[in-house]
């Protein structure tokens, strides 16, 4: 029988060979705008494929035409992409919210409404509550939290002249780590589609990146990152990765094609490599997690913690969603300081190895201030129903030897006392 290789034994060298590159072990960064073709006749082909104009011969491979169509470093790391959560087809872009944005604007049509889930990324908030209203699109809301009949109440309020397209989730929502099901939200998907008009369940799933949580195999259709955060997980670039069916994947990568929004050779480089250490990052980040979760659990100066490990029988659904969608309890804890803002930002500007920033996934401990910076823009009274008061602090734990990272926060939660 042949051995299946797991995907981090793959990342060094799958979808790429040497003799391509005059035998580089590395695939190097292809930065050039066009490819030149062998003959008119051949570069006609290309094009007839790479447009659609008909399909692909078999044994034919999609010749290389201009890095806004594709490009070596992005078509190998998209192959990479794919292995993690056994996707069809992934594409890559210049950010996360290139992904986003394109994938929304590819699904979504004037007259059509949009299902979301609260908490939603900042930017992701702005996009659907302010700009696609903008072009028709009406938007229907629910909170994380909420269960299946709760959710299906939510979208009762479809006007009848704003057919429900697509259902926007995000879970664990940041910053809370509270949990959507998932399942529940494909079976609502496929209540809610018509003959043709088929709802599109979309999740972003940047909060526990591709190791920890598959929702494709949940029933999503698509599912989003912010290649910025665990897969790149260096805070040295910005990207934004799709993954799904080949069926719905050709709709985005048309889009992509036309708005021009694709990573840069360079940066696919970058991600190639961050590649390479994204399972030996995410574990350790999530092993450390575990003894900070359990410091800040035992400080007097902490009120509540918020972390998906901490999850237990008496809290019901979300723990049992937990157990059914979530491989491990991640690396994003949040918790809660006895007082204010005052206090929060006390804390804040005490520590000394964890940087005071926004982001989150990479190697270095991150510790910010949602009430006044990730989530300033939502409304305030959203923010207390989600629980995000100026007492919250959020924290993406790093790769540092976990004592040094619970020194530094004791230090800084000491001085509270
Ligand atoms: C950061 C982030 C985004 C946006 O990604 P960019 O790479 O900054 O464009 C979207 N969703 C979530 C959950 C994020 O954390």
């Amino acid at each position: 029988m042949e051995h299946k290789m797991k995907p981090e034994s793959l990342m060094m060298s799958y979808g790429y060979r040497p003799e391509w590159s005059e035998g580089a072990i590395k695939c190097p960064i292809f930065q050039t705008s066009a490819f030149v073709f062998r003959t008119a006749e051949e570069g006609k082909a290309f094009f007839e494929v790479a447009y659609g104009l008909r399909a692909p011969r078999s044994e034919e491979i999609p010749g290389l035409i201009y890095s806004r169509i594709n490009n070596p470093d992005l078509e190998i790391l998209e192959d990479r992409l794919k292995l993690w959560e056994e996707a069809e087809d992934c594409a890559v872009f210049e950010s996360g919210m290139a992904a986003i944005t394109t994938v929304l604007l590819e699904f979504l049509r004037p007259g059509q409404s949009v299902l979301i889930s609260n908490p939603l990324y900042g930017g992701t908030d702005h996009f659907i509550k302010k700009i696609l209203p903008q072009f028709g699109i009406a938007v229907l809301e629910f909170y994380a939290g909420m269960n299946e009949q709760e959710i299906a109440g939510a979208i009762g309020n479809v006007p009848d002249q704003h057919p429900l397209a697509l259902i926007y989730v995000e879970t664990p929502a940041n910053p809370t780590n509270a949990l959507i099901d998932i399942e529940a939200c494909k079976r609502l998907a496929r209540r809610f589609s018509q003959n043709n008009n088929e709802v599109v369940l979309v999740v972003d799933n940047t909060y526990m990146g591709p190791l920890w949580q598959h929702p494709l195999q949940h029933g999503a259709d698509l599912v989003l990152y912010s290649a910025t955060k665990y897969i790149g997980g260096h805070s040295d670039l910005i990207a934004g990765a799709c993954l799904g069916s080949r069926r719905l994947m050709k709709r985005v990568k048309t889009l992509r094609t036309f708005l021009g929004n694709m990573a840069s050779p360079h940066t696919g480089w970058l991600l190639l490599r961050s590649l390479e250490t994204l399972k030996a990052r995410m574990d350790i980040q999530a092993a450390n997690a575990r003894h900070v979760a359990a410091f800040l659990s035992s400080h007097p100066a902490v009120e509540k913690v918020y972390y998906l490990g901490n999850l237990g029988p008496s809290d019901g659904e979300q723990f049992h969603i937990r157990n059914r969608q979530c491989l491990s309890y991640g690396a994003m804890i949040s918790f809660d300081i006895r007082g204010g803002e005052p206090e929060a930002f006390r804390m804040l500007n005490n520590l000394r190895l964890v940087k005071l920033a926004v982001s989150l996934g990479s190697t270095e401990s991150l510790a910010e201030h949602p009430y006044t910076m990730t989530h300033a823009d939502v409304d305030v009274n959203l923010k207390a129903r989600l629980g995000i008061t100026p007492s919250m602090i959020r924290l993406s734990v790093g790769i540092e030897h976990y004592e040094d990272i619970i020194y530094d926060l004791r230090q800084a939660l000491d001085s509270l006392l």
